[in-house]
């Protein structure tokens, strides 16, 4: 089944857009069964999680943070990160520099924007990350590489919601973009899960994660 969920998204995914396959919670057969299917890009939400099912598979694999990530855990996957999605603070985005520094690397991340309705989620607003990007601490963070953004929508059905939410997180790329990060790498906005991929995608996504399409249900 996972390999046939795999094709099947892979086939609707125009070419621009890169599938992440969140396998959390999921043990390590399943994911060599998406594995197996090609899949060489993981996502997971927990430090614990990831450090152990990179340890068991195959190197050749590309490790993505999704979630929340606290300070004193980056030591952890900061020697073999693909890519940090969930960067929602200066504080986290300072320790990442430093474990970038003891790593001898420039670790890949995304700028996390608060684009649901709900408080609960993470994220930063615009006018928090143009005064970080002001400052003169900031552009001492030699060893991140800003790679572009990520948000998570509202959980809900309502379409026209999602779409807003989406097209708002494009708009802060595209702002970001045109006027601080104009390099090439900064070419990533990691927005849509399995339930509002379609959509996202219509609105500019270039990063999917997409967890429960491809694993079934956790
Ligand atoms: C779990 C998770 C996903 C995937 O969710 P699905 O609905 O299972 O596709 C995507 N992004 C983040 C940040 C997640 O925590």
């Amino acid at each position: 089944m996972i390999a046939e969920n795999l094709l099947k998204i892979q086939q609707e995914l125009p070419e621009t857009v890169t599938l992440v396959a969140v396998s959390k919670t999921k043990p390590v057969e399943q994911l060599m069964q998406a594995y197996e299917a090609g899949q060489r890009i993981f996502g997971e939400n927990k430090v614990q999680e990831l450090c152990a099912k990179e340890e068991l598979m195959p190197k050749d694999i590309e490790w993505h943070m999704i979630g929340h990530l606290q300070s004193n855990k980056v030591k952890y996957i900061a020697p073999f990160v693909a890519l940090i999605h969930g960067v929602d603070s200066f504080k986290l985005l300072k320790e990442i520099n430093k474990q970038g520094v003891k790593n001898k690397r420039r670790i890949p991340c995304l700028i996390q924007f608060h684009i649901a309705q709900e408080e609960s989620k993470f994220g930063f607003d615009m006018d928090e990350v143009l005064s970080m990007l002001s400052t003169s601490e900031y552009t001492q963070l030699t060893q991140v590489e800003f790679r572009g953004v990520m948000g998570m929508a509202t959980f809900t059905d309502n379409k026209e919601q999602l779409r807003t939410e989406f097209a708002y997180l494009k708009r802060c790329f595209d702002e970001l973009h045109s006027s601080y990060f104009r390099d090439e790498t900064f070419n990533t906005i990691s927005m849509g899960m399995s339930g509002d991929y379609k959509i996202a995608i219509q609105e500019g996504s270039t990063m999917v994660r997409i967890g429960s399409s491809i694993f079934g249900g956790r």
